[in-house]
């Protein structure tokens, strides 16, 4: 184990990222680390429960002893064991993202030699973190074809401001992993969608239904409604890009108050055609959450211009991995994001 890694939390984009990725890294790496200035420029800066939970979280897989772990705290100090395996509970407590503590404590388990179930509760369908659509249509299928066993399963959405969804999570040692490629554009895009609901009338689903089948030119069967149980209302629109069979981008939008289905399905319709008319073959979230698993196992994807997000991950990556872990190579528009194949897992076969 070397000695304790600093990491300043305002770095770059400065938000949540910068916590959740540098635990799961200080984990894999069996690296100490203190991280400060956590969230310093948000409007509630600090940890929220959200980023407490993955910090605990990232604690029991790997046996990790922490300090600062309170609501609001700036900076925290995490020392890392071994990684364990097993069934492990996380809850948010909130409307919290339970997708963005899965993605943290994911990683560190990935590469155990021992099987895990874990169970996460807070918010599952939440703006501006992976909706557990994107987690399990696009996300996981992706680390799959890389080689790990890794599934999810939702029991119930939380949606803001109720919160309570559930999901569960299983994971097998991987055999020999394969490394990722994602250059290619898709060359016959096809666009499915599918609206998720809970306790809310009939008519805001079918409205926006209307509002996608007409703009997107869909035949009636690519559009479906799907009401699932949640312990408050919600509604999300997601709407998925495929080569006919694997996914390879998911956007969506929500409803709320005062926001009329119209208005929500256009906001779907809009981002499809963005990233249609747009040629790389990695989507703007996907490409900031592909970068652990990229380190992982290996690989390369194709994406535009980098957002905050994701050159803010790739800092991260380097000062746990240095300069060399991550490669990007820019051609006009496109960026091709690299990593040496075998990388970290291979500690942890
Ligand atoms: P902050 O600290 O900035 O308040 P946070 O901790 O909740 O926020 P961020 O650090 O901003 O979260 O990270 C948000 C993550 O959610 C990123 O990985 C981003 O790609 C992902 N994300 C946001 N919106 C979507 C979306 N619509 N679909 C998929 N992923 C999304």
């Amino acid at each position: 184990m070397g000695g304790m890694l600093r990491i300043d939390g305002s770095m770059g984009e400065g938000g949540g990222q910068v916590v959740r990725s540098s635990l799961s890294l200080a984990a894999l790496t069996g690296t100490p680390i203190r991280v400060e200035n956590i969230r310093a420029g948000r409007r509630k800066p600090g940890l929220l429960r959200q980023h407490l939970t993955a910090l605990t979280g990232a604690a029991v897989v790997c046996d990790a002893e922490v300090e600062g772990a309170s609501l609001g705290s700036r900076a925290i100090t995490f020392t890392p064991g071994p990684v364990r395996g097993g069934s492990h509970s996380f809850a948010v407590g909130t409307a919290g993202s339970a997708t963005l503590v899965c993605q943290t404590v994911l990683p560190i388990l990935l590469g155990a030699s021992v099987a895990s179930e874990l169970t996460f509760e807070g918010g599952t369908h939440n703006p501006m973190a992976p909706p557990f659509d994107f987690f399990d249509q696009l996300f996981l299928p992706l680390l799959r074809r890389m080689g790990f066993s890794v599934h999810a399963e939702l029991g119930r959405a939380g949606f803001y401001p109720a919160g309570g969804g559930r999901f569960s999570v299983t994971t097998e040692p991987a055999a020999a992993l394969t490394p990722l490629e994602l250059l290619q554009s898709v060359a016959s895009p096809r666009v499915q969608a599918c609206i998720v609901q809970a306790r809310l009338p009939a008519h805001v689903a079918q409205r926006e239904r209307d509002v996608i089948l007409e703009a997107l030119e869909l035949a009636p069967e690519a559009v479906s409604v799907r009401k699932v149980r949640s312990p408050g209302p919600g509604n999300a629109v997601v709407a998925w890009v495929s080569d006919g069979d694997d996914v390879v981008e998911l956007c969506t939008a929500f409803g709320e108050r005062g926001r009329p289905a119209e208005i929500v399905a256009q906001d779907v319709v809009d981002q499809v055609r963005a990233y249609l008319a747009a040629d790389p073959p990695v989507g703007e979230h996907l490409a900031d959450q592909l970068l652990l698993p990229l380190v992982l196992g290996g690989g390369a994807f194709r994406t535009g211009p980098l957002s905050s997000h994701t050159r803010t991950n790739i800092e991260v990556i380097r000062m746990f991995l240095g300069e060399s872990a991550i490669v990007v190579e820019e051609a006009g528009d496109d960026r091709c994001v690299r990593a040496p194949a075998g990388g970290l897992a291979d500690g942890y076969g």
